[in-house]
């Protein structure tokens, strides 16, 4: 369909949207972020491309379709990349309600409105747009040591986040193929890099290294996840809305397998180099086990043949090249994370809501 020239993001300021959004600004597209700016939004993390004449800003909610609908006719989109949901695992724990309301009723919303949007359109602005739905490879469920998840791996999700977004990917297939909307859709593992949320592991690890406090882990430490440079997604994203088939899904990951106890010594390692402070010595000491999350998947790990041969994706960044610009970046940008982390940590002990 060529290059989308007007694109709309929902989710634009979270972690991966506004990666996402940041680099499609630079290349001179037309961009409108659409997001409800949850604790998980932030615009500072658009950076300076926020006020480029390329981008827009809506505060709006996925759930209501009056918004959505009155965004759509008049930003007027080829492209719609769907990132706004919940998304931390932790939180769906203590209280799914809203991963059900954003991930599943929000999704529904969006599908909708986007349907009739599109029946809208003349013939050639029909035939150009495309909804590209964001997911995660959790709604696989968990592996043991041998395998990868597959883009026809039966979905297995265990925790109320994964469900949502499992539920959220079945309509999306839904509407391709009831409806005939025209969909892109990529599941993708575990992201890290800039603009991370304080309150996940790669995050949390370095703040509290940096300041010399507990570095928790869940259980033993020893679940593994396929880590994914946050920019490399992005350019990953770029292909899949651009490039990928119709009614098709793409697996997205880095090649990158670390049980969790490896990351958080890995950044360790790093700060103990970049940043070494006598008080603190070694930082390793600082890791402290903390209760295993219940229903925790033991090992995700993704094969994304269909993306590299289909797209000819290649991901820029290995792991350890990856972690040591996310580790310098945290150091640089104190600026950014200083009051999420305030705020975080006041909830964390109850003294705010
Ligand atoms: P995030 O939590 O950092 O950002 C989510 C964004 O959505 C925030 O800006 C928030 O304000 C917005 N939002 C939340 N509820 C909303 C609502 N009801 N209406 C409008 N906006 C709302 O999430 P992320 O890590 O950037 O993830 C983005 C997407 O990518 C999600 O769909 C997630 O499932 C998927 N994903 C994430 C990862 C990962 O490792 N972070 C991996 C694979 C897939």
């Amino acid at each position: 369909p060529g290059v989308a020239q007007r694109v709309l993001v929902t989710g634009g300021a979270g972690f991966i949207g506004s990666a996402v959004v940041r680099r499609l600004v630079r290349q001179g597209r037309q961009v409108l972020t659409y997001d409800k700016l949850t604790y998980a939004g932030n615009l500072a993390s658009l950076g300076e491309v926020h006020n480029l004449p390329g981008h827009s800003f809506l505060q709006a909610d996925v759930c209501d379709g009056q918004a959505f609908r009155a965004a759509l006719h008049e930003f007027r989109p080829d492209l719609v990349m769907h990132l706004a949901a919940e998304s931390h695992v932790d939180r769906s724990i203590d209280g799914p309600g809203d991963f059900i309301r954003t991930n599943i009723v929000g999704t529904y919303t969006l599908l909708d409105e986007s349907l009739g949007y599109w029946r809208s359109l003349d013939g050639a602005a029909q035939k150009r747009f495309r909804f590209h739905h964001i997911s995660t490879d959790e709604v696989y469920g968990t592996l043991g040591d041998e395998g990868l998840f597959r883009e026809d791996t039966p979905y297995q999700p265990n925790s109320p986040y994964s469900a949502s977004k499992a539920s959220s990917d079945h309509l999306v297939r839904a509407w391709f193929h009831t409806y005939g909307l025209p969909v892109v859709m990529s599941n993708c593992s575990n992201n890290y890099g800039p603009y991370h949320f304080p309150e996940k592991l790669i995050p949390l690890t370095i703040l509290n290294a940096l300041d010399g406090a507990p570095l928790p882990i869940y259980g033993k430490g020893e679940n593994v996840r396929d880590w994914l440079y946050v920019d490399d997604h992005a350019a990953a994203l770029d292909l899949i809305a651009t490039r990928g088939r119709l009614g098709e899904s793409y697996n997205v990951g880095g090649n990158n397998e670390r049980r969790n106890i490896d990351v958080v010594r890995t950044i360790c390692t790093i700060m103990d180099r970049i940043v070494p402070d006598a008080r603190i010595g070694s930082r390793e000491k600082l890791i402290t086990f903390v209760t295993d999350r219940p229903g925790h998947d033991a090992r995700y790990a993704i094969d994304a043949t269909k993306l590299k041969t289909e797209l000819g994706w290649v991901p820029d960044e290995t792991f350890e090249s990856g972690i040591e610009k996310t580790v310098r970046w945290y150091l640089d940008n104190t600026a950014w994370w200083e009051p999420l982390k305030a705020r975080y940590d006041r909830q964390r002990i109850g003294l705010s809501k």
